[in-house]
Parts: C-alpha cells; sequence; structure tokens
C-alpha cells in the first residue's frame, strides 16, 4: 500500500477551482468570470504588443545566456519597478532607502515580505481586510505570522465600512502590519477615496502601525499608473516605512511569467542595506534565485522611453474596456427592470457595479443565487458573487444580465 494511503481528497482552490468546473462543462454558452485575467472583448487572453517586440528583441539577442540570477533578482528590474510604484523622482529612491527585490509575482513578493517580517520585526500580527484576496489568510501564517481581520466592506452600501476600518484599526496592538490594497481593492472592487487614505495613513503613522501594500493592479483600476500609485505615495512621502509587494500579472499581463518585486522602504539608506542582506536570507533557502525571463521582459520594457509609453497606452486600453463593460453590465441590468431609484429594494439597485473599481465586481449576489446562474446558465464565478469584468465581452452582457436578473427576481 503507498505510504500516502492515508491521505484525503484536497478541496479545490476557491478561485482556481471554479476554472476546473467551468472547464468540465460541456455548454456551449458557457462563460467564466471566476478567474483573474484580462479576455479581449474575443474572449481570448491577450499578450500585449509591447510584450511581444521585447521578447522579440530578448530572443535575437544572442549575447544573452541562461546563468543565474542574483538571489535579488535581475537589478535594473529592481531599479526600474521601484520606480513605477514610487514614481521617477521619488526622494526614498534618490536617498537609496528603498531596497527591491524580484520575486515570484505578487504572491512570491507576499511571502518573501511575510517571511522577513515573522524573522525579523517585533510584532508578528498582521490585519487583513473583511473580505480579501483568499490568498492573504492563507499566505501569511504560513509565512509566520498571525493574522486578524479589520472590518472593511459594507454590504448594505455596497461601498466601504469605512468608520469599521478606523476603529478596527485604532484597537490593533501598537506595530501591527496592516495589509492594504494599493487600488482595485479584490474582492470588492471598493477603495478609500484619497481623503480617506490621508485618514488611514495618519491613522497608521499616530499608532506605529507597519503599512504593506498588495500592489497587484496598479494602472488596471483608472487606466493610469500613477493615479493608481497615489496612496502608496503619499504613505512614503511622509518619511515613514512601508512594504509594497508588486505583481505585473495584470498591468503587463504577464500571469504565468511569475514577474513581480518586493520594495521595502525604510528610514535611511543603511538600514536597507540591512534589510536587504536578510531578504536573501529568507530567499535562499526558498528558491535560490528567481527566474530570468519574465524580469527580461520588464526591464526591456521599462528601460527604453517607447517601449514604455507603449506599454501605457495598452494598459489604458484594457482599463478601458473594464470600464466600458461595466457601464454596458449597469444599462443592460437596467433594461431588465432594476430602477436606478429602487435603493436598497429587492431586485435592487445595480449602481455599485459603476461605482466599483478593477477588474472585479462584487455583485451582492449570495452562493444561492451563485449556483443558480451556474446551474441554469452556465455563468462561473466564485461563491462570493465576484465576476471578473475582464471575462466580459459585448456579446456576453446580455446573457449575464438575464442570468442575473433571474437570480434576484
Ligand atoms: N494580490 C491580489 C489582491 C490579487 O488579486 C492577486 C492576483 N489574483 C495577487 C495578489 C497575486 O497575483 P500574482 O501572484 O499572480 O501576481
Amino acid at each position: 500500500d503507498s505510504v500516502f494511503a492515508h491521505l484525503a481528497q484536497a478541496p479545490e482552490d476557491p478561485i482556481l477551482g471554479v476554472t476546473v468546473a467551468f472547464n468540465k462543462d460541456p455548454s456551449p454558452i458557457k462563460l467564466n468570470l471566476g478567474v483573474g485575467a484580462y479576455r479581449t472583448e474575443e474572449g481570448k487572453p491577450l499578450v500585449l504588443n509591447v510584450v511581444r517586440k521585447a521578447e522579440q528583441l530578448l530572443v535575437n539577442d544572442r549575447s544573452r545566456v541562461k546563468e543565474y540570477l542574483p538571489i535579488v533578482g535581475l537589478a535594473d528590474f529592481n531599479k526600474l519597478s521601484a520606480k513605477v510604484i514610487f514614481g521617477a523622482d521619488s526622494p526614498a529612491i534618490q536617498e537609496n532607502r528603498v531596497t527591491t527585490v524580484q520575486c515570484l509575482s505578487g504572491t512570491g513578493s507576499l511571502r518573501v515580505g511575510g517571511e522577513f517580517l515573522a524573522r525579523n520585526y517585533h510584532q508578528r500580527m498582521i490585519y487583513i481586510p473583511q473580505p480579501t484576496w483568499g490568498n492573504h489568510a492563507k499566505l501569511f501564517p504560513l509565512a509566520g505570522l498571525s493574522v486578524k481581520t479589520y472590518r472593511y466592506y459594507d454590504p448594505p452600501t455596497r461601498g466601504l465600512n469605512f468608520q469599521g476600518l478606523l476603529e478596527d484599526l485604532s484597537s490593533a496592538p501598537s506595530g501591527a502590519i496592516v495589509l492594504l490594497h494599493a487600488c482595485a481593492h479584490n474582492p470588492t472592487g471598493v477603495d478609500p477615496t484619497l481623503e480617506q487614505w490621508e485618514q488611514i495613513r495618519q491613522l497608521l503613522r499616530s499608532k506605529g502601525l507597519l503599512p504593506f501594500f498588495d500592489s497587484a493592479y496598479q494602472g488596471f483600476a483608472s487606466g493610469s499608473l500613477d493615479a493608481d500609485a497615489q496612496p502608496v505615495r503619499m504613505f512614503v512621502a511622509d518619511g515613514g516605512e512601508c512594504l509594497v509587494a508588486q505583481s505585473y500579472a495584470k498591468n503587463m499581463g504577464l500571469y504565468g511569467e511569475r514577474v513581480g518585486a518586493l520594495s521595502i522602504v525604510c528610514k535611511s539608506a543603511d538600514v536597507a542595506i540591512r534589510v536587504e542582506s536578510q531578504l536573501k536570507l529568507v530567499i535562499r533557502p526558498m528558491y535560490s534565485n528567481p527566474p530570468i525571463h519574465g524580469a527580461s521582459i520588464v526591464a526591456t520594457i521599462l528601460k527604453d522611453r517607447n517601449m514604455f509609453d507603449e506599454w501605457t497606452v495598452e494598459l489604458k486600453a484594457m482599463a478601458d474596456r473594464i470600464i466600458s463593460m461595466r457601464q454596458q453590465l449597469f444599462e443592460a441590468l437596467r433594461a431588465r427592470g432594476n430602477p436606478i431609484e429602487d435603493h436598497f429594494r429587492t431586485p435592487g439597485n445595480w449602481s455599485h457595479i459603476i461605482k466599483q473599481i478593477g477588474m472585479f465586481t462584487f455583485t451582492g449576489l449570495n452562493s444561492e443565487q451563485v449556483a443558480f446562474m451556474t446551474r441554469e446558465y452556465h455563468i462561473y464565478m466564485t461563491s462570493d458573487g465576484r465576476i471578473s469584468m475582464a471575462g466580459l465581452s459585448s456579446k456576453t452582457v446580455p446573457h449575464l444580465a438575464d442570468a442575473m436578473h433571474a437570480a434576484v427576481t
């Protein structure tokens, strides 16, 4: 008998499991709105032109070899990634107070940051929003941190529970780490306003709480890299310390290349050097050093003024298509008889679809309604009612609107 014979069958991942179920469905009208990956109007995955161009340059460069990268990754990639998130003229970068290491996309950056904190920081408690991306609650405990939640989403208004957020973070123990979504909060699509961010910043700084930003959607929310980085830059501008996990999965469409970065902003250049030395001790026994291809694509694009500009144009086009899907879905639902004036009544007001930001709409549909839509309409999404707007097209909006309308009436 196998030495593993006692193993129970583990459940599918709640997000990736949606695609497993979708793939098994033979229906020709099936629609996968579960996975957070961009699709074109034709429903196809997209490789950016500028990425193809960068890959061509890399392939043609015979001087490129397959040697190991350093433990911290590709130097150009790290330097340029810091500029993308903190701004090209960031004083923190100029003062050499930022250390950046290449990691395995956003997830790997969060994990390395978590382990670094568990080993080197006096407070092990990390506060994550309620709700949040499901992997946060799984990866931080494995990194050695203990997870608590702070109130974030307000179901009745389908907006931010700002009072609850302030209360919960006010009562956090001094020094606690606070996970913040830099923009386009997943799964709710609800972000604080800049005024609210400023209050959050003041609270965190006055209580000595340590901000850890998860930036998985920079540029994807508004279409502008700089606008989406505003909250992070507010926290860096005050001279305080923070961590940022960056992902190029969405904004450069490099999902499977696993390319991201962890930056730690420190009070001084001297501390930043020692922080980096400790990050290497976390990374070396975990995966030794990161892969070269994805980071080379990113560095090639970020280094070249024209390619960088081309990227921002393609990025904005993705963001704009998503924003237009929100508008189309909202109008399709309204046409089916859910007037916007119908505040808080069943079948309800769908205006949150156009108010929310980023890749996802948190529809407010419950797990029974989701199950109904999957059963009757072959529409797949996570059971919390989150739908990926990037998986929609003008052709599929009517089908989704029919299903949502039927689910609530
Ligand atoms: N954080 C959030 C909030 C996300 O939505 C995602 C992607 N779903 C990630 C991090 C990490 O993604 P990746 O590891 O693919 O960069």
